[in-house]
């Protein structure tokens, strides 16, 4: 019988919880079309909240969470997946109410089963992970009809997981970028930002129903009023992509932008993402968007990954932490 290691969230008292390493076995895990052996995961805030037990991510303890996984197939019942095949597996419900990649096996049904891209490796994928890849799902949708000759883009929370990727993507894909952020310059003009904008200089002036039209288009990751200013700032046909509320869920906003300048705001729900698309974007990332990032990765194991969850549940991770798992 194949045993092997999980992170495990149990809740132990009526509002605690309890974090350890755990040895299962195989037919432990969920019900599945592939079962597959982790090599990596990432760890992402909504890990934090389903490890921790903070309610909306996970309703049922004991779980293992990790929304993100890569590994290789090890058997399939699906004929488009073989044993021995790299792939990934994000989004959907992995990781939530489902056993997730904190774990070195993981069963999922096979259409939540992406093949590797050519390009790209069990690593460097979750170096990627749902924040490169919900940087990128906002990529493609706003590059469909904005094109690198229109005008800067504003990426909002430029310093967070989405917003660097988002940067980085852009800048690499010829656009000129313009972050907002709290955080220092540096970071975001190494990033490949052509200029960085604090968020009050941002948000000055934005009560006004329209705003001087100064970007071609924005990947908002914040929300609220910094989501509502890049709009009523966007030029005429201009896209908003917008997939976070870091800042607020709130979008104060008149529909000037919408009907004098044909702004078009689309969200972003990397979790439903239909799936022929994903495998587009994923091999976008793969071919041409794939930006440097190993200076913005620290490397983690499931021994270690508590400490980082304490972390960045406080805000107190910069960049991307890449789990080892297998
Ligand atoms: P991070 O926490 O890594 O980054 C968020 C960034 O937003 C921060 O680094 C900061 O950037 C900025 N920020 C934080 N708080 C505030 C505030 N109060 N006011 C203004 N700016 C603020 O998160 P991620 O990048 O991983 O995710 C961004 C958002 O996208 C989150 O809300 C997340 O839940 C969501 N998300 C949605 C997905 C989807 O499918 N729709 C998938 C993945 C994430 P700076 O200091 O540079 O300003």
């Amino acid at each position: 019988m194949t045993t092997f290691k999980a992170f495990v969230t149990e809740k132990v008292g009526e509002k605690e919880f309890q974090q350890s390493i755990q040895s299962k076995n195989i037919q432990d895990l969920p019900e599945g079309d592939v079962l597959v052996k982790v090599a990596y995961s990432s760890l992402n805030y909504k890990d934090a909240l389903s490890a921790l037990g903070k309610p909306g991510v996970t309703k049922n303890y004991p779980h293992t969470p990790g929304i993100d996984a890569s590994g290789v197939v090890v058997s399939s019942k699906d004929p488009q997946f073989k044993e021995g095949d790299e792939v990934i597996v994000t989004s959907y419900d992995l990781g939530m109410n489902t056993w997730g990649g904190f774990s070195e096996y993981i069963q999922v049904p096979s259409n939540w089963v992406v093949p590797m891209p050519k390009g790209l490796s069990l690593k460097s994928s979750m170096e990627v992970g749902t924040a490169g890849l919900t940087a990128a799902m906002s990529i493609y949708k706003l590059t469909q009809q904005v094109k690198a000759d229109a005008g800067d883009i504003v990426v909002t929370g430029a310093s967070g997981g989405v917003g660097s990727f988002a940067v980085a993507m852009l800048s690499k894909m010829g656009y000129s970028v313009v972050a907002v952020s709290g955080k220092s310059e540096d970071y975001l003009k190494k990033l490949g930002a052509s200029k960085v904008v604090g968020r009050d200089e941002f948000l000055e002036g934005n009560q006004r129903p329209l705003l001087k039209p100064l970007y071609a288009g924005a990947v908002d990751t914040v929300g609220g009023d910094y989501l509502a200013t890049a709009i009523k700032a966007t030029l005429p046909l201009g896209v908003v992509t917008c997939c976070g509320n870091a800042a607020s869920f709130d979008l104060p906003l008149n529909v000037f932008p919408f009907i004098l300048r044909g702004v078009s705001l689309v969200g972003i729900d990397s979790q439903n993402f239909p799936y022929e698309e994903r495998v587009k974007v994923w091999n976008n990332i793969a071919s041409e968007w794939l930006p440097e990032t190993s200076d913005i990765t620290e490397e983690v194991n499931l021994e270690g990954l508590l400490e980082k969850i304490n972390l960045i549940i406080k805000g107190g991770i910069s960049g991307r932490v890449l789990v080892k798992v297998g």
